[in-house]
């Protein structure tokens, strides 16, 4: 996976990218990260990337000239995706990481200031995507969060493949609670079934607290749940409960 990232500012990029999974990930070829400064590719003498708004207003606005050409500059690969990270866009989730991982090449265009020149959205064709209802300084936290999250799913990412399915949103539920050592903090116990080595009962018990934990805190997933197609496990689960 090509992670190809237009940006004025590649060292927030790059720098963010040099820990952790990530680090591995790009270590071991899983992902490429081409951080792209259209300020390379302005005509302008003074690389100038923005200007005043037409018809007045506040704000400098990102230039087609440098966005459009960096684009044209960047060598796609057969399955490419564009983005463009916007507060005004269709709002990141985890199917969408989904969908975004089976591509070869995703391409992240980052905007500052006021926000782009109209026509780069016209000309690009790009999706717009949106990290949630508030708005940036820069599309910069915006990339990264897709690239990690779209990084994670990978495969040979994370030392367990398994464990990305046990993450929240996964299956459009919450994850369930985990302990680790000690046994007893502070009065507070590891629940019994964690230490009983029963596998199966242990495997219940995680999804009831899935289903539990979900309709908790977030309510409007759990329901989406219920209504969706629930396997035989799981309803038998939620009926022993009350929960279906
Ligand atoms: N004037 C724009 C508006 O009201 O829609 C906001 C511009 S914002 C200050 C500058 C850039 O940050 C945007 O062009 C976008 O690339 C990025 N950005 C800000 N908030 C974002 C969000 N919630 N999701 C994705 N990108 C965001």
């Amino acid at each position: 996976m090509r992670f190809d990232i237009l940006t004025l500012f590649p060292e927030t990029i790059n720098s963010a990218c040099n820990f952790s999974i990530m680090k591995r990930a790009l270590n071991e070829n899983i992902i490429q990260i081409n951080a792209v400064n259209p300020r390379d590719y302005s005509l302008d003498k003074h690389k100038k990337v923005d200007d005043t708004p037409y018809g007045g207003g506040a704000g400098m606005l990102l230039s087609c000239q440098p966005y459009l050409d960096a684009l044209k500059n960047i060598e796609k690969k057969e399955k490419s995706k564009t983005i463009i990270m916007s507060p005004q866009g269709k709002i990141f989730n985890q199917e969408t990481a989904k969908e975004l991982a089976k591509y070869e090449q995703i391409i992240i265009i980052c905007g500052h200031y006021e926000g782009f020149d109209q026509r780069i959205l016209e000309k690009t064709q790009a999706e717009e995507i949106s990290i949630g209802d508030f708005v940036l300084t820069g599309g910069e936290f915006p990339a990264l969060c897709i690239i990690d999250s779209v990084t994670r799913l990978l495969d040979g990412v994370l030392g367990d493949e398994e464990s990305v399915k046990f993450d929240s949103h996964f299956d459009g539920l919450l994850e369930h609670p985990h302990y680790t050592k000690p046994r007893i903090y502070d009065n507070l116990a590891v629940p019994d079934i964690l230490l009983s080595g029963n596998h199966e009962k242990i495997k219940e018990w995680r999804r009831l607290q899935q289903f539990i934990v979900t309709k908790l805190k977030r309510p409007d997933l759990f329901y989406k749940f219920l209504k969706s197609n629930i396997s035989d496990y799981d309803k038998k689960i939620l009926k022993n409960n009350n929960l279906f």
